[in-house]
């Protein structure tokens, strides 16, 4: 009778303090207590294992969706032979995050379909992993929506919006030219995450001496390049698009190919279903 009372107020306790993975397994874990005959130490141990798993869980998803990487590809997947130009342990360095605690910005410069995403998403992966905030956009869909905040009053919230999680990334940048309005937005986020030791990942088909030619002057240049570079790794990758490779693995097109054409997103005439 006692264990009864026990037990219901244990399920009671568990719904009170919201821990519904642990009260799901609660009459699991007792039972193969019982069958193995543990001690009450290994319950609550199982039970706080079990319901720490589901909120990791829970948080994992809830920051996946927050983000809105465009896909899913962990680091592990990234094929380093394919890119020689890329440095593993550098890679590797990165992947254990200490970037985040520095401030330390990751800037992936180099011609389409070398991975600059790919690497862009594997640490934004490791970085959601481990419990952190992340947002990715692509610069393009950065314009449309401060088009439609500057249309509704709430530039201010785009901007919290872009300050918020530990890691930015800002995918794509140097594909369209951004007009002053456009480009002084870009500098207050960079300037003010700077200010906050908030890192960023940038992607970019422009290396650094071609940033003048999608911003308005030279001194709107300057001054968002001086603090996305004062703390900050850049990665050149060079070389061929991974997807033009595979094309090419595959027979679908004559090798060899010239993938250093710079700017050029279709350099092929390949119909390209990733795009
Ligand atoms: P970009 O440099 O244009 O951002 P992406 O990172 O989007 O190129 O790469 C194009 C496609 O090829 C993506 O589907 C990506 O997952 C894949 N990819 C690119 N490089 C690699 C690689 N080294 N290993 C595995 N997949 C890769
Ligand atoms: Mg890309």
């Amino acid at each position: 009778m006692q264990a009864e009372l026990t037990y219901e107020r244990v399920r009671t306790g568990l719904a009170g303090l919201g821990m519904s993975a642990a009260l799901d397994s609660l009459d699991n874990v007792l039972e193969m207590a019982r069958v193995d005959d543990s001690p009450a130490v290994d319950v609550v141990d199982r039970l706080l294992d079990v319901e720490l798993k589901a909120r990791n869980d829970r948080r994992f998803e809830t920051n996946m969706k927050l983000a809105g990487l465009p896909y899913r590809q962990p680091l592990e997947d990234f094929d380093f032979d394919a890119q020689p130009s890329i440095d593993p342990q550098l890679i590797g360095r990165l992947a254990t995050l200490h970037f985040l605690e520095e401030g330390t910005n990751v800037l992936l410069l180099g011609p389409p379909g070398v991975g600059k995403t790919a690497l862009a998403v594997g640490l934004s992966l490791k970085a959601i992993e481990s419990g952190h905030r992340v947002f990715f956009i692509a610069c393009h869909d950065l314009v449309g929506r401060l088009k439609k905040a500057e249309r509704f009053d709430r530039v201010d919230r785009l901007l919290s919006t872009m300050l918020r999680p530990t890691l930015l990334v800002l995918d794509e940048v140097g594909y369209t030219p951004l007009d002053r309005a456009e480009a002084t937005f870009l500098f207050e986020v960079v300037a003010k995450r700077y200010d906050r030791r908030k890192p960023m990942i940038v992607t970019s088909n422009k290396s650094w001496g071609a940033w003048g030619e999608i911003l308005p002057d030279q001194a709107m240049t300057a001054a968002i390049l001086d603090r996305l570079l004062h703390r900050s790794v850049t990665i050149n990758i060079q070389g061929e698009s991974y997807r033009l490779r595979e094309h090419r693995k595959a027979g679908l097109i004559p090798s060899p190919i010239n993938t250093q054409k710079g700017g050029d997103d279709q350099p092929l005439n390949v119909s390209n279903p990733n795009r």
